[in-house]
């Protein structure tokens, strides 16, 4: 008996040839099959006579007629075959032609009724149509049902040896078949309030739509289903988390007062309201969940480390985890600095070091020594990488966990870290990330916000430079000017992926020169956008700075493969000059504080999102010097132009990621296209009404029935959806 959940493969029309092929778009039931929407629609609902037709040169128009002759013809030296026919209905005639499929003129035969679909084009002897869809119809002009032609036909993304005709052909009949046995998982009521399509009419329209409104309702029905489950999915945790406890921890006023007077500077008004806010958290026994938002350079490190303090004098151990080594060893460094009166035991763990600071002193000391003292307690302040949750390292009593760049920790992880014991710890979750609204409620609906807002008072705003190729030289020159006052500069090159095909196109167009594949006219940069490894491009854009640009400077390179010791040292002697121009691929762009480094500069601005240009940019301007940002773009598009403008005219990061979302979407938004959110729901991410409608029902349905008891078609998609997004 084949059902809704049979596997593909058994569906004779498929079998394993074309299941395997499913498999890459996740399809493996004839479900998930029906489930698998159309990408866009072909207009193709207007049929016209061929006469009208005619008339329409360069339009794609939909005809019906009868076949008059058909044959198969090879052309341009047999690297093409060519199916050519005419067409006739009582209005006239006309030519058709077909590339590459000679099969055709096997299965259309002379006197078939044919409906074809497809562009007036001109040839020499007058107007065809030109490699239309096709369709075989018992007579011209009669009702029939059709597929790939006359009606709004469904277009879909497609695979090698995936076709969107084959899919029509494949899922239309399975949903005569099984579309009235898809279970409906929205509540009954949602349904009725929205005045939603029930699910097996939306299924059907979104395939095979009667109009584009019907198309439209469909949509916006799996649009709100699948927010509806994302929002499930988030309050789901959050209950889950608010059930368990915490260690309650009171804020000590006097203690907080003196680690503000021993700061060498005040706190920003934001930096104060967002510390009391997390300090009125960690009082409660209800596990703190709280995402604290601030742009680079606003100050989060202190912040946190109030938290910290404040945890740790109440005798409980903290944990601190940085994306990077280098930032790891960063945040030690300023750590220890911060809490150097108050007689806090900090350790620092990473893959390969363990360091201790104890009585104003830094000591390395093996893992085993380090996790001993984190087990018996020896240790308050724990900080580093992920190497902090490995096997094998417990925490004596930790109660809270910060983590610097990262935005989720979910339940399990708390739980594993905390093993046996009864109590959760708290977690702060730092970000420089502006996270636009609809993403706050929907991907982090679970996490409280603080923001902030405010950047200390001594910054100056860097100054934005889009640098054309033109002036390149002018621009190297202010570098050389700045480099001279002891100022660090930092160039950005972006990640290159190896792009076989554009080379092959060059190779093709030009030929192999002097024995390598680079056509003379090629600039340096996109030569090197050529490059077939990152590390490769790089060292051959060190090679021509500092040989041909900057033979003067100190120029050091910077990458991701490097050994962690290797760019800690490299990071040091930038930061105190012994490097003047640090040439590295994004991997500075989270975190790094040089306050000596003045310019910023970005090869290939345009590769970049805005608010990952934003981060780098934040990597300069953390001084009272004034800063410089220089964009260098070999694009010249329009819209590329457009969205480096935003940069000059625009530092809040919250507004460039905004624009961002507007400009290129949502997949350019940060970390969004590694959760496998599916397409209707990023869609649905835009709109910010639709978001707030999808949390409110959430919110009232887990009110009403927090497990879902009454809604079993609900709680088993909602089951599903949790193994395929995986926010981080
Ligand atoms: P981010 O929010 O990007 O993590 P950091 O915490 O690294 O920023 O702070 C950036 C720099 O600003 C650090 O050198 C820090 O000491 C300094 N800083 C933090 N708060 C203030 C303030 N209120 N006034 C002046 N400088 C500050
Ligand atoms: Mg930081």
């Amino acid at each position: 008996m084949i059902s809704l959940s049979t596997k593909v493969e058994e569906i004779p029309k498929i079998g394993t040839a074309y299941a395997k092929r499913l498999k890459k778009f996740g399809i493996k039931t004839v479900q998930d099959l029906l489930f698998y929407f159309p990408a866009r629609y072909d207009d193709f609902s207007e049929i016209i006579s061929i006469r009208q037709a005619r008339q329409r040169l360069g339009e794609v128009v939909c005809v019906q007629g009868q076949i008059t002759e058909i044959e198969n013809t090879n052309t341009f030296k047999k690297f093409m075959s060519l199916t050519e026919t005419t067409i006739q209905d009582n209005s006239g005639e006309i030519k058709v032609i077909w590339f590459n499929q000679p099969y055709l003129a096997k299965s259309l035969k002379e006197d078939d009724f044919v409906c074809l679909a497809g562009k007036v084009s001109l040839y020499k002897e007058g107007v065809y149509l030109n490699n239309p869809s096709y369709e075989r119809i018992n007579e011209i002009g009669e009702n029939e049902e059709l597929t790939h032609t006359g009606r709004i036909v469904p277009v879909y993304s497609e695979t090698r040896g995936i076709t969107s005709r084959w899919l029509r052909y494949v899922i239309k009949p399975l949903l005569y078949r099984f579309c009235e046995q898809i279970p409906e998982s929205l509540p009954q009521e949602i349904i009725k309030k929205y005045k939603f399509l029930p699910i097996q009419e939306a299924v059907w329209q979104l395939h095979f739509p009667d109009s584009f409104e019907h198309a439209d309702a469909a949509k916006s029905r799996f649009s709100f289903e699948e927010l509806f489950l994302i929002q499930l999915n988030v309050l789901k945790e959050k209950i889950k988390l608010m059930l368990k406890k915490a260690p309650a921890c009171p804020m000590d006023a006097d203690l907080m007062k003196s680690f503000t007077d021993y700061l060498p500077f005040q706190l920003t008004d934001s930096q104060k309201k967002c510390a009391f806010a997390i300090l009125k958290d960690l009082e409660k026994t209800v596990p703190m969940s709280r995402l604290l938002e601030g742009d680079v350079g606003s100050g989060k490190t202190v912040v946190a480390t109030m938290a910290a303090l404040s945890v740790i004098k109440n005798d409980h151990q903290v944990a601190f985890m940085a994306p990077t080594e280098i930032l790891a060893k960063q945040h030690f460094k300023t750590i220890t600095e911060l809490l150097k009166n108050f007689d806090v035991k900090i350790g620092m763990l990473t893959g390969k070091d363990a360091r201790i600071f104890k009585d104003g002193e830094i000591f390395e000391v093996s893992k085993k020594s380090f996790n001993g003292d984190l087990e018996n307690g020896q240790i308050d302040f724990a900080i580093g990488t992920h190497s902090l949750i490995q096997k094998g390292i417990e925490f004596k009593d930790l109660a809270l966990v910060i983590l610097d760049e990262q935005h989720r920790f979910g339940v399990e992880q708390r739980d594993h870290l905390i093993k046996n014991k009864k109590l959760v710890p708290h977690l702060l979750s730092m970000t420089a990330t502006p996270i636009p609204r609809t993403l706050a409620l929907t991907a982090y609906g679970d996490l409280d916000l603080s923001l902030i807002d405010e950047m200390p008072a001594n910054r100056k705003k860097v100054k934005t430079i889009i640098v054309e190729p033109s002036q390149r030289k002018e621009a190297y020159a202010f570098i050389e000017k700045e480099v001279k006052e002891c100022k660090g500069v930092f160039v950005i090159f972006p990640k290159i992926e190896s792009n076989a095909s554009k080379l092959k196109e060059i190779i093709e167009k030009n030929g192999p020169i002097n024995g390598s594949f680079i056509p003379q006219n090629y600039s340096p940069i996109s030569l090197s956008s050529l490059a077939i490894n990152e590390v490769k491009a790089l060292k051959e854009e060190y090679e021509r700075l500092s040989k041909e640009v900057f033979p003067d400077l100190r120029i050091t390179m910077l990458y991701g493969k490097m050994k962690p010791a290797e760019k800690e040292r490299i990071m040091l002697d930038f930061k105190k000059g012994e490097i003047d121009i640090l040439l590295s691929t994004s991997v500075v762009e989270v975190g790094v504080d040089v306050p000596r480094a003045t310019i910023m500069m970005i090869e290939g601005a345009e590769r970049f999102g805005l608010s990952q240009l934003h981060q780098f940019r934040g990597r300069v301007g953390r001084s009272d010097m004034q800063s410089y940002c220089f964009l260098f773009t070999t694009d010249p598009s329009q819209l590329n132009r457009k969205r480096l403008k935003a940069m000059i005219d625009c530092d809040d990061g919250f507004k460039l990621a905004e624009k961002d979302l507007e400009i290129r979407g949502p997949g350019s938004l940060y970390g969004t296209q590694q959760w496998g959110i599916p397409d209707m729901a990023m869609q649905g991410l835009t709109n910010i009404f639709l978001v707030e409608k999808t949390r409110t029902a959430a919110k009232e349905l887990l009110e009403k029935d927090p497990e879902l008891k009454n809604y079993p078609v609900l709680k088993e998609r909602l089951k599903q959806f949790q193994t395929k997004i995986h926010f981080e």
